[in-house]
């Protein structure tokens, strides 16, 4: 670990600016959500990157709700957005919303107009993309573009006044329309909307861009490096634009690679739809790619921080495999996670040999790879619960659990051998019957033999009901946005099984919500946020992969 890690490029744009003496050597960075969605996992790598380039340079992370579209922004959002940032453990420098500025941003406006870099335009959203020209040929000027400067600041500030309707004005910077980049073709700045806005009501009924909301905000809070992804590239030359002929603060632009998952999407308007059309039961559905759903999930914050570090930056889109952020989480719940006993889908065992009546409390280790985790007490009796799984009646080679004749060991208790089972008259198993060697004791064992299997079990007396949902893949496919007709069709529809009715051992009883566990041989666990002392409910968080097979090893 001690290994130097190389600088990626952002790193070294920052370490050079500070060498130069750029703004003092100061880092401000900032993390500009849009309050219209909850948070996803490429969000989660986003903050990762801005908060965590301002701790290692000693600077500053604002966080700055992007909330210029009336439309689509809610409180709601702004409070889970909160929320899932302080859960990932960074703390802002400041709160701050791009809402706050309007008044600002249209006194640059003014400033533009008086410049004569900007004016208003009568044309309609189609006449504006008409103009637009393209790729091979420029654009036209707007019949609008050389009024003057007194009949541009009076038609904008009626424009503030609620004098026109949506669509019938609009701002547009004055640039040129033959400009090679499109997006400097006149691009329009304010657009009308009589909606009313989570925080400012019903004060605006026009709204700015993002191209002259976003590098302007960057501009008023001295953000010195304003990070965000590729697709914003073509727009750094605007951004530069607006800056440079308002002469504020040159906040400047970088572009780096959206992070995509295989198997989901992450597009907030796409997860809104799983959202509002019920495929999933909320925006924290443990399916979700969300940042809350995760969490619920039993995802660890800790996993997300590695992810993030592991995948690193990139200048060009990919998609990065879940197995990867399904390691980091493995990786921290191995290390942090109590091991427990749970039989998902029981049939009975009877130790035909062991008293009836009779409780043995065995002491097991908590978790392994945690000296400090200390110990448990698991009560062992004749009638257990053991996994359906583990038994069959006639079993090929390498089957190494119970079948009539061969011994494994009850995980922490004894070695059993298999004499075999009783069946309904429908032919279906109910009882699997073994005898105990009582000189194989864990701890004790003087039996002198060695098992290939180890099965965990819990006893049917002390045994505490559980459900317990299993989760899969959301989508089918890798990369459902990438598929022929709509995301939607490429849903998983066996994404999630619940289980009504498990067995866990007792010491599970006071498992409060957020708890995470392992358990054995089964996966990693978190209790529920619907869990209750008198409903348990359980979520996989993952599956546990290979590290059953060498615990087996171990004996
Ligand atoms: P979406 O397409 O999901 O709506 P967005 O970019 O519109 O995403 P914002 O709320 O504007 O969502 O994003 C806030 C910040 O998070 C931006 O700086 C954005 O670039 C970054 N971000 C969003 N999605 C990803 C992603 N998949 N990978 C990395 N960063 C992302
Ligand atoms: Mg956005």
């Amino acid at each position: 670990m001690s290994e130097e890690k190389s600088l990626n490029f952002l790193e070294e744009i920052i370490e050079k600016d500070i060498e130069a003496g750029l703004h003092g050597g100061r880092v401000h960075t900032r993390f500009p959500p849009e309050p219209n969605g909850y948070l996803h996992i490429g969000h989660a790598t986003s903050i990762c990157l801005n908060f965590g380039l301002a701790k290692k340079y000693n600077g500053k992370c604002n966080l700055r709700f992007d909330d210029t579209n009336p439309t689509t922004e809610e409180t709601e959002y702004v409070e889970n957005i909160k929320n899932d940032i302080k859960w990932l453990g960074f703390t802002w420098d400041n709160e701050l919303y791009a809402s706050d500025y309007f008044e600002t941003l249209y006194n640059f406006a003014v400033q533009l107009i008086e410049k004569g870099l900007a004016y208003v335009d009568d044309s309609t959203a189609e006449e504006i993309a008409a103009q637009k020209g393209s790729t091979t040929s420029p654009g036209t000027n707007s019949p609008y573009r050389d009024r003057t400067v007194e009949e541009n600041l009076r038609l904008f500030r009626e424009m503030r006044e609620g004098k026109y309707k949506d669509g019938e004005k609009t701002l547009r910077a004055k640039i040129d329309m033959a400009h090679p980049n499109l997006l400097l073709r006149d691009p329009l700045m304010y657009r009308i909307k009589h909606e009313h806005h989570h925080r400012t009501g019903d004060k605006w009924c026009i709204y700015p861009m993002y191209d002259f909301a976003h590098g302007q905000c960057d501009s008023i809070e001295e953000i010195t490096h304003s990070i965000c992804t590729l697709e914003f590239i073509h727009h750094r030359p605007l951004y530069n634009w607006f800056i440079e002929q308002l002469g504020i603060f040159p906040s400047k632009q970088y572009e780096f690679a959206r992070r995509n998952l295989t198997y989901t999407v992450m597009s907030k308007r796409k997860l809104l739809q799983l959202v509002n059309e019920g495929h999933v039961a909320g925006w924290d559905d443990p399916r979700m790619p969300t940042i809350s759903g995760m969490r619920r999930r039993g995802y660890p914050a800790e996993a997300f921080i590695r992810f993030s570090d592991t995948i690193g930056i990139a200048k060009r889109e990919n998609i990065v495999d879940i197995g990867l952020l399904e390691f980091c989480v493995r990786e921290h719940l191995n290390k942090t996670t109590n091991r427990v006993m749970a039989v998902l889908d029981p049939v009975k065992l009877v130790v035909t040999n062991y008293a009836e009546g009779a409780t043995e409390w065995f002491t097991a280790e908590n978790n392994p790879e945690d000296e400090t985790s200390g110990t448990r007490q698991i009560p062992f009796t004749r009638e257990l619960w053991i996994e359906r799984e583990d038994f069959m009646e006639e079993a090929p080679k390498k089957f190494f659990r119970l079948t009539p004749g061969n011994m494994v060991r009850l995980k922490s208790a004894y070695i059993v051998k298999c004499d075999g089972c009783v069946k309904d008259s429908d032919g279906n198993i109910t009882e699997v019957h073994c005898t105990y060697l009582p000189e194989s004791k864990s701890g004790n064992d003087t039996s002198g033999l060695t098992v290939k299997g180890t099965i965990h079990w819990v006893s049917v007396q002390h045994a505490r009901t559980a459900e317990v949902r299993l989760y899969d893949r959301l989508f089918r496919v890798e990369d459902p946005s990438n598929e022929d007709g709509d995301f939607k069709d490429y849903i998983n529809p066996d994404s999630m099984q619940v289980l009504p009715a498990v067995y866990i051992e007792p010491a599970l009883a006071d498992a409060k919500p957020g708890d995470r566990m392992q358990f054995m041989r089964k996966g990693y666990f978190c209790a529920d946020v619907d869990s209750t002392p008198d409903k348990l409910i359980f979520n996989r968080t993952v599956t546990l992969k290979d590290a059953w097979a060498k615990e087996q090893k171990k004996g």
